[in-house]
């Protein structure tokens, strides 16, 4: 159980609070929300909204390619979810440069080199989506999506899976780290999509929660 005074200092101490005034206080609809019944295939679409920051030159159109993916028949829109901008969201995708995020990611350590999502924030390193990682095989743009897929999929509440050599890497295995004889993927496996189909795994917490 947390007090609410508590959560109000933690937030407060919060890097996020240099990001962008944290004036919110009500907890998140619950059309955000997953269902909370036993996992089973659901026909209700759950919805997730964010909010986009750009911090860096952006020349590529980072939030158009984030929506786009997000739309994706191959991306999580397939589990049912609608995951789509809104100038209200309580989620906030923001991409900055490497010490910007080594700082909005802590307490999690990415070197000043990784993304993050982080409570209600997905932060997106602009040294990677600009560069990529030199292992992998595949063109900037998949790179990209995979690294939308991956870190929104943690806001999803998608966890690490691990990988088979030779086989396609799940789009939550760590592919920026390394990909270890798997097979570069951008998109989410269909027991991936099976998995975050049940809908059962608790969104990571918004702003105000
Ligand atoms: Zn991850």
């Amino acid at each position: 159980m947390v007090l609410a005074t508590s959560t109000s200092l933690a937030v407060a101490r919060s890097p996020w609070a240099e990001v962008w005034s944290l004036d919110r206080t009500t907890p998140h609809q619950g059309s955000t929300r997953p269902p909370t019944a036993t996992p089973r295939p659901t026909p209700r679409a759950v919805e997730v909204t964010y909010r986009v920051d750009v911090r860096v030159p952006d020349p590529d159109g980072f939030a158009e390619l984030l929506a786009a993916t997000m739309a994706d028949p191959r991306g999580w829109s397939r589990a049912n979810f609608v995951v789509q901008e809104a100038p209200d969201a309580l989620y906030l995708v923001v991409l900055v440069e490497g010490d910007e995020a080594q700082r909005l990611c802590l307490p999690y350590d990415v070197s000043g080199e990784f993304s993050c999502q982080n409570g209600p924030a997905v932060v997106i390193n602009a040294k990677r989506w600009r560069a990529g990682v030199t292992h992998w095989p595949l063109s900037l743009h998949e790179y990209r999506v995979m690294l939308l897929n991956h870190e929104m999929g943690h806001l999803l509440g998608q966890r690490h899976r691990p990988c088979t050599p030779g086989e396609p890497a799940p789009v939550m295995y760590q592919q920026s780290g390394s990909l270890r004889g798997c097979l570069a993927n951008p998109w989410p496996l269909d027991d991936e999509i099976e998995r975050a189909a049940r809908h059962d795994l608790k969104l990571a917490p918004a702003f105000g929660e």
